[in-house]
């Protein structure tokens, strides 16, 4: 994939005063571009005077510069003032919009404030970066003044990049936030969300500005699910809360809701917590595939509480708010209990974490982590079996290979409206 382009362009004297467009191609996966332009603005002239020469600076050229996404809408403009830009889905140049680089035809405004009598060459450079896996690290679960925190979403945000975060979603409870008004902070994806908060249960809505229309509320089942529908259709991540939260468990039965993961770690690793994670292991027994990710549900400070306890870890293909959720609704994430906590590769030939492959044609798995502590201990839990794999004799990097023996899925059955575990897995 070519990642710079080189665009040269002679404007004629005729036609200083005017505006036209520069159009280029924007390949796709571009998750940021760099867009330079330079042309003589100063002609110099000399000249001899009593002591020597004398040089001359006269201003005979100036362009201005603008951009133009595909859809015709304007992404930002800055006269003659910058040679270089930047943009990106989550950053850019004072004066342009951090914007999604979509494919297509882009077009550079080209402003021909002043040409010089011969007429001007302007070189245009564009560098493209284009996106890779990369691992990020984020909470999926916070609340704000908004609702009941104690904290501004910009506070939030910079305690979160302190905490050595890359993303963060504001979650309050039933309180829509828009992408344009949460702050933009350097380094810090912000993922606009809401906690749909209900008194039987408790889902967050992630990426989308108004995941629903009209109030929140919803007495009836069919109601809620219409709630549900409504954030599916409109592109929001739907993330199942602290299932077995005391006083606020998810009661709506999951067989009837859409839903993209499964939230199995809530706060401080707590008894609902394990009770959520065999809920997953149900589900997975049975066949279901169930994306997890964590949240710290940050309200406020308090022991063991602070954002990005848990973190959730993602291999996304950029740090925009739709690459991160991807990641989370292809299974791309694990979840550790701080932002230093252990990291973790887990690979099945081309295959990554949250992959499907075909068994038996692919069986071993290498799993690979940083971090460990002497005496921690890796296990494998499949439907079939639960292996320590790994004991760690001391602090470091590991490496192990498992192999899977056999596929088999169990049959379970909980009834509707509420989950019922089997005591089996305490
Ligand atoms: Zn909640
Ligand atoms: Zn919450």
């Amino acid at each position: 994939m070519q990642d710079r382009l080189e665009l040269p362009l002679f404007i004629e004297r005729e036609r200083e005063g005017t505006y036209f467009t520069l159009p280029f191609t924007m390949p796709p996966d571009v998750e940021s571009m760099t867009l330079r332009y330079s042309y003589d603005r100063h002609l110099k002239s000399e000249r001899a005077v009593d002591r020597g020469t004398f040089t001359a600076r006269r201003e005979a050229n100036i362009i201005d510069l603008g951009l133009v996404s595909p859809a015709g809408v304007q992404v930002g403009a800055s006269g003659s003032d910058k040679q270089e830009i930047f943009i990106s889905e989550t950053a850019a140049t004072p004066g342009y919009r951090p914007c999604l680089l979509e494919p297509g035809r882009w077009q550079i405004i080209v402003g021909a404030y002043k040409v010089a009598p011969e007429g001007v060459n302007v070189t245009y450079e564009i560098t493209f970066t284009f996106k890779k896996m990369r691992l990020l690290k984020g909470d999926l679960h916070t609340h704000t003044v908004a609702s009941d925190g104690v904290y501004t979403a910009a506070e939030l945000g910079r305690r979160a990049l302190l905490h050595g975060l890359d993303f963060l979603a504001i979650t309050d409870h039933n309180q829509m936030v828009s992408r344009d008004s949460l702050p933009r902070i350097e380094g810090l994806t912000l993922i606009p969300g809401i906690e749909w908060t209900h008194y039987r249960g408790h889902a967050n809505f992630l990426g989308v500005d108004q995941p629903y229309d009209g109030p929140f509320f919803a007495n009836t089942f069919e109601e809620v699910r219409e709630r549900f529908r409504s954030a599916r259709q409109r592109g929001a991540l739907i993330m199942i809360n602290h299932p077995f939260e005391e006083g606020c468990e998810f009661q709506f039965d999951l067989n009837e809701l859409p839903f993209d993961c499964l939230n199995i770690w809530n706060g401080p690793m707590r008894l609902q917590n394990f009770r959520a994670v065999a809920l997953w292991q149900e589900m997975l027994e049975e066949g279901k595939k169930v994306p997890i990710c964590g949240g710290s549900d940050f309200h406020r400070d308090m022991p063991f509480l602070y954002p990005g306890a848990p973190t959730t870890c993602v291999y996304a293909r950029s740090a925009s708010v739709e690459d991160i959720l991807e990641a989370i609704k292809q299974g791309h994430a694990y979840i550790i209990y701080a932002p230093d906590g252990p990291s973790l590769e887990m690979t099945a030939g081309e295959a990554i974490l949250g992959d499907t492959v075909p068994w038996p044609e692919v069986k071993e798995m290498e799993i690979t982590l940083d971090g460990l502590q002497a005496g921690d201990t890796v296990q494998v839990i499949t439907a079939r079996e639960s292996k320590t794999i790994l004991e760690a004799p001391a602090s470091g990097r590991y490496r192990a290979v498992y192999t899977v023996p056999s596929i088999i899925f169990r049959k379970f059955i909980y009834p509707p409206g509420r989950h019922q575990l089997t005591s089996s897995y305490f």
